[in-house]
């Protein structure tokens, strides 16, 4: 029997009340679908500062670094808010990124057809089944540029530096092709090619690649086109790919057309299989320790972990399918509505449980 080790890193706030609905969720597809799991549980974000004076101790690179993959639940809380900076909790997230070689986050942005009424777009420009992925690079770009403050004749200034190699370019836009391929073959490269050099470049090396993929339709947008684009026409989008900081903004704006940051999951990934798998919501402290989280981003990014990093295609499908059902009839108070049976983050998981 195939047996995964997975990393669990619980962190702050909602992340341990999640993270245990989507082991309980992977313990039971991993029963159906004939593999093990084990679990190798490590601090980081607010506890790792309490226990070990710091948000990512080595301990916990380690353990990452010796696992299959890690599961993440989330970071902060005001507890830490007033540590100096560098020893935040999100640093231990900034940290972990970098010490695993996380250079590719997947972003998908999905409207399940039951919460379709929760979308701030109208239901005929959604459509059906929306699915979109972003693919954003992670390490590279203008957040990890040259930077600097000086002055000119007395007037103080500041910049910082989009720089791209081909290397980043293309390691990034063969992920994004090779999903494509297992999507629906159509690719946006998304840049501001009409003013940036390193957009020209990037767009080279995406036509260039674009060669080897003869099946993928590509076609390349202005990011400014692109963010009007999502909220108008989104049923064109299949695989988007993008530079770090178009990607940053970009990925937020498509998950808000999904309507609700509950449902909401992420891998990023590294040249190996090993990824790291989260939600993207916050630690929400202010529903902390009252079982009403919504877990099924947490459960959703197991799926994702599932399919991109242990080979377990089937049973990541069969996680999603459960969800889709399970948000038929039994909704968290995140997401509920009339006619529905409101249910805490634990019966969540349970129900998702019966439904694999
Ligand atoms: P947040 O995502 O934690 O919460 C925003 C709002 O969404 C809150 O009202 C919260 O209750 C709600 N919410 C979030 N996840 C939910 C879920 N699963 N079910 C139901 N409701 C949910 O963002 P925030 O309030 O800006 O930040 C809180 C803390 O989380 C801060 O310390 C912040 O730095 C940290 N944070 C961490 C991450 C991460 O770990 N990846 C991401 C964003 C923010």
């Amino acid at each position: 029997m195939k047996q995964y080790k997975i990393a669990l890193l619980k962190g702050d706030g909602i992340g341990p009340e999640i993270v245990e609905q989507a082991v309980k969720v992977l313990d039971v597809t991993a029963k159906k679908f004939g593999f093990a799991v084990e679990y190798d549980p490590a601090d980081i974000g607010g506890i790792a500062i309490d226990n070990y004076g710091e948000p990512l101790p080595q301990i916990t690179i380690d353990k990452c670094k010796s696992s299959d993959s890690v599961l993440l639940g989330a970071v902060g809380g005001a507890k830490w808010d007033n540590q100096p900076s560098g020893k935040r909790p999100e640093s231990g997230l900034l940290g972990i990124r970098g010490a695993l070689g996380l250079f590719a986050n997947l972003r998908p942005a999905v409207i399940f057809e039951p919460l379709k009424k929760a979308s701030p777009i109208k239901d005929d420009i959604i459509g059906d089944n929306l699915d979109i992925m972003i693919v954003r690079e992670l390490t590279g770009g203008i957040y990890f540029g040259e930077r600097g403050r000086g002055e000119d004749d007395g007037m103080p200034y500041a910049y910082d530096t989009e720089k791209y190699s081909v290397y980043e370019i293309e390691r990034i836009v063969r992920v994004a092709f090779d999903l494509a391929m297992k999507r629906g073959k159509k690719l946006t490269s998304v840049d501001k090619a009409n003013v940036l050099e390193s957009s020209r470049l990037w767009r080279e090396t995406v036509n260039r690649m674009a060669k080897e993929y003869p099946e993928v339709e590509v076609n390349h947008m202005y990011v400014d086109n692109c963010a009007m684009q999502l909220v108008r026409n989104p049923k064109q989008f299949d695989v988007i790919v993008t530079s770090n900081i178009f990607g940053d903004i970009l990925s937020d704006e498509a998950s808000m057309i999904s309507g609700s940051i509950g449902m909401l999951a992420s891998a990023s990934l590294s040249s190996g299989k090993l990824g790291l798998y989260e939600p993207i919501h916050g630690s929400a402290p202010d529903i902390a320790g009252k079982n009403i989280a919504n877990p099924l981003a947490t459960i959703l990014s197991v799926a994702m972990m599932l399919k991109y990093s242990l080979g377990e295609q089937q049973a990541g499908q069969a996680i999603e399918n459960a969800v889709s059902k399970a948000l038929e009839t039994h909704r968290t108070p995140d997401i509920y509505e009339d006619g529905k049976i409101k249910v805490s983050c634990s019966e969540m998981g349970d129900y998702v449980c019966t439904l694999i």
